[in-house]
């Protein structure tokens, strides 16, 4: 193993700039593969969804999956790229156990989106502009298991299996154009990228994007160039990053990597990298081919691509609110600083919190609810908000019956709670276990009679005119109605029965 010496950050940041360029996959969501009609369903027995076209036998001929452009243009649309008129797939040669036809279907020189540009917002609300060189279309590879080894990677496997389920399922490769002037927000810049570029694609409704399923994951280029240098320092990429801090950890590992062996006068080779998750480092992977080495040339199988601009310009007029456009409405509309709205966005609870509200609640209600109880739930069990087993809707309700009295927050919890352990809906959980707040004045009057009879002393002090030892009675009634009661009418009872004045 290479001993890497690591520059400090700011140090390297203090000689170099760094230049970043992000290559983001998306996994399309289409019910079937770009170029045949297998199923792109997750978790099915391996190769049980494959076909004579996705396993590249002698005769089988492709035919483009029409929701799979229609992504793209809408994904282009998004990214503010120009659409190309008329364009090609291209055949990408290379050999790889898990991609049976030795070539990859691609694009190269005719993208079907090219020059746009996404602006990010970094968390102290500055914007920053991510040019886009162009996204194109493509096909996913099959997936390799090496067996036998400690690592799960090839060395020391004694054998591989191969699933070819996920060849050809539909990618959208996305490329930014150098992103130069970050500076020591590279890092930041790289992440928020990431961030709203997801965020992009979850709102068009083409993918779930969900990085931790692999259905999205990040290249990172970077390279060094001594302050006030025109030319581009050599890159190395780190490939397949899948998660957001990673991406954000693995720029920084680079800018610290590059500047150690550039201040050291040793050069940066051209490679690919793999990242660590353990302790964020990046190894060596293979040497960089050029694009010359894959002898890419125009797909003969598949008829060229050239969207009608009628279509292409109905697509624009139906793309939803940009997501940092909505982002900025719902904060003012909603009265918050960018603090709480980083709240709101750190715990995954936009989506849930707007539901909510379009189910009836009101703003106050459904962010607490979700960035509390059911954010403090999630965090327990190691899942997404989204993930808990609980609706928007059934939310609104509980901060309905809270809102109209039958529950208090603590009960309201225990409802949830129910809910949560899937004993229905909040309704049938208030019912089953038996927890509306005690409002009428018969129960109720039971429970503020034995509580004055059983603190004699107590009632005494209020009857004297110290209101404010009521308080010690109202804690026997919550006590003896385990919770239930509510506690300001029991006061006005408790008040009323020693005859004084609330
Ligand atoms: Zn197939």
């Amino acid at each position: 193993m290479t001993v890497i010496d690591l520059v400090s950050y700011e140090d390297a940041l203090a000689s170099f700039d760094p230049v970043m360029g992000l290559e983001v996959h998306v996994e399309l969501g289409t019910a079937t593969k770009m170029f045949c009609g297998c199923s792109t369903a997750l978790g099915a027995e391996p190769n049980s969804q494959t076909c004579p076209v996705c396993l590249g036998l002698p005769g089988a001929l492709p035919v483009v999956n029409a929701t799979g452009v229609e992504s793209a243009v809408r994904i282009g649309l998004a990214l503010h790229c120009e659409i190309a008129r008329w364009c090609r797939f291209a055949r990408k040669n290379y050999f790889y156990p898990d991609m049976p036809k030795n070539f990859q279907t691609s694009q190269y020189d005719e993208p079907i989106a090219f020059n746009g540009h996404l602006d990010v917002q970094l968390e102290d609300g500055e914007v920053f502009r991510v040019e886009i060189e162009r996204a194109h279309m493509e096909e996913d590879t099959g997936k390799s298991t090496h067996v036998g080894g400690a690592t799960g990677r090839i060395h020391g496997a004694s054998h591989s299996l191969l699933d070819y389920n996920r060849a050809g399922i539909p990618l959208i490769e996305i490329v930014t154009k150098p992103i130069v002037g970050a500076g020591e927000r590279a890092p930041e810049v790289a992440r928020a990228y990431v961030a709203e570029l997801r965020e992009l694609i979850r709102s068009l409704g083409v993918s779930e994007a969900r990085m931790e399923m692999g259905q999205m994951r990040c290249d990172v280029n970077l390279s060094l160039r001594p302050h006030g240098r025109e030319k581009f320092g050599t890159r190395s990429e780190t490939k397949n990053v899948n998660s957001l801090r990673s991406v954000e950890r693995a720029v920084r590992f680079e800018i610290q990597r590059h500047a150690g062996v550039l201040s050291s006068g040793g050069t940066i080779v051209q490679e690919t990298r793999h990242f660590h998750e353990e302790d964020g480092s990046t190894t060596s992977g293979r040497v960089k081919e050029e694009a010359e080495d894959y002898r890419y040339f125009p797909e003969p199988d598949l008829v060229p691509v050239a969207p009608d601009p009628a279509w292409v310009e109905e697509l624009r007029a139906s793309l939803p609110e940009p997501p940092r456009v909505r982002r900025n409405r719902l904060r003012e509309e909603w009265g918050l600083t960018a603090h709480e709205m980083q709240s709101v966005l750190n715990a995954g609870a936009l989506d849930p919190i707007v539901a909510t509200i379009g189910a009836g609640a009101d703003q106050a209600a459904a962010r607490k609810w979700w960035l509390g109880e059911l954010a403090r739930r999630a965090n327990e069990q190691g899942v997404d908000l989204i993930a808990l087993p609980i609706t928007p809707v059934q939310v609104a309700r509980v901060a309905e019956l809270v809102a109209e009295g039958t529950l208090n927050d603590k009960l309201a919890r225990q409802v949830i709670e129910g809910v949560l352990a899937g004993e229905g809906e909040p309704d049938e959980v208030v019912a089953g276990r038996g927890l509306a707040i005690v409002s009428d004045d018969g129960a109720l009057g039971t429970a503020v009679d034995e509580a004055i009879a059983a603190n004699p002393a107590i009632a005494d002090k209020v009857r004297g005119g110290k209101v404010a030892a009521a308080g010690a009675l109202v804690g026997a009634v919550m006590k003896a109605t385990r919770g239930q009661a509510d506690a300001a009418r029991a006061r006005e009872l408790i008040l009323e029965r020693l005859g004084v004045q609330g």
